[in-house]
């Protein structure tokens, strides 16, 4: 069966690590007969040039007949001055699709322990992924807006929190079994039925993960404490926004991390947390690993191909810990030299 993938490149860098992606899916594909096809569309401010729109219908239509999405990076300066907004097109997409479920892996690569900010004896060893609730919470509840008194509603149903915690849990099966649920269940209602429905659930279809709650305020502090001590992070919408971005510069740089915006109905969506970084577009300065783990994670996750996700999260290991990468990880090697090196350690495993 050939599995169909969708690419949107965007703008700024998005094309030069969409490419990079894209190289190693096609060789991790005839490394492990995987048969895989690609079609590019318009998606942000390249769309808007071209189609007046930043998503277009011939690009919606694409996507939902995809088996998975892949997103480069959308927006830049060309687009800020007024008329339609490239990351208009990003929000429209991840609704289409129904993507309720935001997957970021933050891991330490051996060898780039010095780039982070943090101590190297401290994140030695850091592999979190934080799942973070997406269509939920205190960002999509009713709002009032008043100058002298202003609320958002905060809302949760079991059955939001169920469908999340489930992606938290099977995720843990396949690492080290461990979820650790962030809540702040000490003030707030949502919180308490999010600690209660994510307990019933473990103990119901779970039993074999363990599972225990830290409060939102002391996570922030332990990310930074003890980076290591972490496997599966789950959270709802808010927390997890300034989670995801206090973990992210754990690693080092933007430019190597990954994620995964998973739906009920579809494949999902896979793309780099990075931006389109116009200052470094069209240059091939641009890391394509965040690229490249995002398609290692569409394997995974939309095609159920675990072992050859796993041969490119090994391939990019291997070329980082070799010292192959971009200037941001202090290598000198281009975005297409880095993508040729993962492929060629795909290709022929040591
Ligand atoms: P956006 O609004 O699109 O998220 P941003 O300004 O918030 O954009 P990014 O575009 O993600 O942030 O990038 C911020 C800076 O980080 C860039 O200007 C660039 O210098 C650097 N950067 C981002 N991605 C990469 C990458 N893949 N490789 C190297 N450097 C990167
Ligand atoms: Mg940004």
């Amino acid at each position: 069966m050939t599995h169909k993938i969708v690419i949107l490149p965007g703008d700024g860098i998005g094309p030069e690590v969409a490419a990079a992606a894209r190289a190693v899916l096609e060789a991790v594909g005839s490394a492990h007969g995987l048969s895989l096809s690609f079609e590019s569309h318009d998606i942000g401010g390249c769309a808007i040039d071209a189609h007046g729109d930043p998503f277009p219908e011939s690009t919606a239509k694409a996507c939902a007949g995809a088996d998975a999405v892949f997103l480069g990076a959308v927006g830049g300066p060309k687009w800020d001055g007024g008329g339609p907004r490239p990351e208009a097109g990003l929000l429209a997409l991840r609704k289409t699709l129904g993507a309720f479920a935001n997957l970021r892996p933050i891991t330490l690569f051996p060898g780039l322990e010095r780039l982070s900010p943090l101590k190297e004896e401290r994140v030695a060893g850091t592999d979190m992924l934080i799942v973070r609730e997406l269509t939920g919470g205190i960002y999509f509840g009713d709002k009032v807006e008043g100058d002298e008194t202003a609320s958002d509603l905060c809302s949760y149903s079991r059955q939001e929190v169920e469908r999340i915690a489930r992606i938290a849990f099977d995720a843990a099966r396949g690492r080290k079994r461990r979820v650790t649920s962030v809540d702040k269940a000490n003030v707030l209602a949502t919180s308490r039925l999010w600690r209660n429905a994510v307990v019933a659930l473990r103990d119901a279809e779970y039993p074999d993960v363990e599972l225990d709650h830290v409060l939102v305020d002391a996570m922030a502090m332990k990310l930074i404490e003890r980076p290591a001590a972490f496997d599966v992070i789950l959270t709802e919408n808010m927390f997890g926004d300034i989670l995801s971005d206090e973990a992210s510069v754990i690693a080092g740089s933007i430019g190597l991390a990954p994620s995964a915006s998973l739906s009920e109905s579809h494949g999902g969506l896979y793309e780099p947390i990075h931006g389109s970084a116009p200052d470094i577009a069209g240059q091939g300065k641009a890391n394509p690993v965040g690229a490249i783990l995002s398609a290692a994670m569409l394997l995974r996750h939309a095609l159920g191909e675990g072992e050859a996700a796993a041969a490119i999260e090994r391939a990019v290991s291997e070329c980082l810990a070799a010292g192959i990468g971009t200037g941001d990880v202090g290598g000198s090697a281009s975005t297409q030299q880095v993508a040729e090196h993962v492929c060629a350690r795909i290709a022929e495993p040591d």
